[in-house]
């Protein structure tokens, strides 16, 4: 490509609403444009690194037998409404009507149709297991669009779902899409980390979320230095600690703490560790008052508490109900002698009580007494409060052990950009999706879906490589390889041996951009950098009269001369992303 006739507009500034490295960088390298709050078009430059990505995961997901599709992004809110999700998906659903008054939404994701397609042409176990997958446009209307691509309205995600006659098939299945998954960021040439998303009951962990490891990244990931173990924060598991020695249970008395509505407060007053507290939190739990209680030391985790508490909607209280659940302030509320609440039916009825694991069996803590500027201390677990249930509650600390094999774990910061699941017969049961069995018997199929945010990819991979001066591309993901400038673009000699270079690389089918604008050397060398050309390629009359080029690798070698007669081949070799790794069994 000329660049003199390819739009890459880039900017010295980047729009002031970019709120990110890779915002900033899209915009300013001229990849990617504005339209509207997490609407985006994508230029020329972007295009070619969204269908590089897209082509790797297209083979991956090929070699794992997946059948591509194209499923419509409108779809009638009838389907929606046999999954319930109509309704329970919330304001995130794009909702539209057509001409004649119909229902249809912008497709957020694609299990409905997807099912409804198979139920409507799948019927024998002969069929089984089956995988389609797309490229699709998703709308979601997210509350809050922000990092450019990364968290817009609008983008290009890879949905695949897979169909089978059992459990245990889906469960085979799923560690193949697992390892694709590694396949395909592997060739991204990224540094990624895959982590458990949910912790199934039975048969271990069947979520997924696969990390682009950067430090702007907005989760924490929590990863063993000695096994393979990875958790998401949110996920993190916490073991219980070993069993404080045992204490002589005191008196539970009343303290006097005015104004001291913190744990830190409270702590330094009375002289006693942060890990002597009862830490207490109330909750709305769909609608039902809940107390949280972890120590004083620990950190609540939202939702972990919310999954223990089994709640579909879980809110923080408000000033307003921890008064009338606790009969005090935030900050005074504890679990001993807790008022009873009054339900919207008029009945009293206790609070529920969930405790993390590390309050079993503490003695003679500390937490607030249900009265504004009042404490208790000597509160024994048990004798004087009594929790409904232990549960993980707290979010884990670098200082915690591996929950797996007990070594030090290490905290890192990610981007999730791909998600797999296991999801069992939530849609194929709600959808009647059946198949007949060998014995003709109807069965429900079991489902697995597996996503990958294409765009998010992209900008996942500027995160992870730029520097002050711009995006420095793996090779896999570069738009073009290789920039050649000619220095004095006037001067026929350079000019030539530029363009001949130029097709000769086009020719062994390395993609190759020639930088022919009547611009400044040195604006040209920074657009280059800034555009994260992975080799650069100076033709000058300097070098020329030697025979040579001079080349540079956007990763930040010194130039290096190389005569023409092997700039080709070596240029070729250097161009070569990674092989592909071996083929799925
Ligand atoms: P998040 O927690 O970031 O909102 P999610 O759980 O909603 O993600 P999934 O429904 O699992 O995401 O979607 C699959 C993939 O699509 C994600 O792993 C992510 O890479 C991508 N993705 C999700 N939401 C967005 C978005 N708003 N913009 C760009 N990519 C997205
Ligand atoms: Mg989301």
């Amino acid at each position: 490509m000329r660049l003199s006739r390819y739009l890459i507009p880039t900017l010295r500034e980047a729009p002031s609403d970019a709120d990110n490295v890779s915002a900033k960088l899209m915009q300013r390298a001229g990849m990617i444009r504005k339209v509207a709050a997490g609407i985006y078009e994508w230029l020329p430059l972007g295009l070619r690194v969204v269908r590089k990505v897209e082509r790797i995961v297209r083979e991956e997901m090929d070699r794992i037998g997946g059948q591509e599709v194209w499923l419509p992004v409108i779809q009638p809110k009838e389907l929606w409404e046999e999954t319930g999700r109509w309704k329970v998906y919330g304001k995130e659903l794009l909702r539209i009507k057509d001409r004649k008054a119909g229902e249809f939404c912008f497709a957020p994701t694609a299990e409905e149709v997807i099912t409804d397609l198979v139920r409507r042409e799948i019927r024998s176990w002969r069929q089984l297991p089956a995988m389609f997958y797309q490229f699709g446009l998703k709308f979601r209307d997210e509350i809050r669009p922000r990092f450019g691509v990364m968290r817009a309205r609008e983008f290009l995600m890879k949905d695949a779902y897979s169909f089978h006659a059992d459990d245990s098939d889906a469960g085979r299945y799923y560690e193949q899409v697992y390892q694709a998954y590694q396949k395909a960021f592997t060739r991204c040439g990224l540094r990624f980390k895959p982590v458990e998303a949910q912790s199934g009951a039975i048969g271990g962990s069947f979520s997924h979320e696969f990390m682009v490891l950067a430090e702007t990244g907005e989760e924490t990931v929590v990863a063993c230095a000695s096994c393979s173990y990875g958790a998401n924060l949110e996920r993190a598991e916490c073991k219980a600690p070993k069993a404080p020695a045992p204490e002589e249970p005191a008196k539970l008395e009343e303290v006097h703490t005015p104004n001291m509505g913190s744990v830190a407060e409270v702590a330094q007053h009375l002289g006693m560790p942060p890990a002597k507290f009862l830490k207490t939190q109330l909750y709305m739990a769909d609608g039902v008052p809940l107390m949280a209680l972890v120590r004083g030391d620990h950190e609540l985790n939202e939702p972990k508490l919310q999954r223990a508490a089994g709640a579909a909607l879980l809110d923080r209280a408000t000033e307003e109900q921890y008064k009338g659940i606790a009969g005090c302030d935030v900050g005074f509320a504890g679990p001993v002698n807790l008022p009873r609440w009054k339900n919207p039916q008029g009945q009293m009825v206790t609070v529920r009580i969930i405790a993390d694991l590390a309050l079993q069996g503490l003695a003679n803590g500390v937490s607030g007494a249900n009265r504004r500027d009042t404490h208790l201390k000597g509160i024994n677990a048990g004798r004087d409060f009594q929790a409904d249930s232990f549960a993980d509650l707290r979010s884990a600390t670098p200082a915690d052990p591996c929950p797996r094999c007990g070594g030090p774990v290490e905290f890192t910061k990610g981007i999730e950009v791909g998600h797999t699941f296991k999801l069992g017969t939530k849609y194929s049961k709600s959808m009647n999706a059946s198949f007949l069995d060998p014995q003709q018997k109807s069965q429900v199929m079991v489902m697995g879906c597996y996503g990958i945010g294409v765009t998010r990819v992209v900008a996942a991979a500027i995160e992870q490589n730029h520097d002050d001066n711009g995006i420095k591309w793996p090779v896999a993901l570069a738009p073009f390889t290789v920039v050649i400038v000619p220095v004095e673009v006037d001067d026929d000699a350079v000019r030539s041996a530029a363009n001949d270079l130029y097709k000769q690389l086009w020719e062994r089918g390395v993609e190759t951009l020639i930088d022919d604008r009547p611009e400044r050397p040195g604006v040209r060398f920074k657009d280059a950098d800034l555009i994260g050309i992975p080799l650069r390629v100076v033709v000058s009359t300097k070098t020329l009269k030697d025979g040579e080029i001079e080349f540079k690798r956007r990763d930040g070698a010194q130039p290096e001369r190389l005569k023409l007669d092997v700039a080709l081949e070596r240029l070729f070799d250097w161009s070569q992303p990674m092989p592909a790794p071996p083929v799925a069994a």
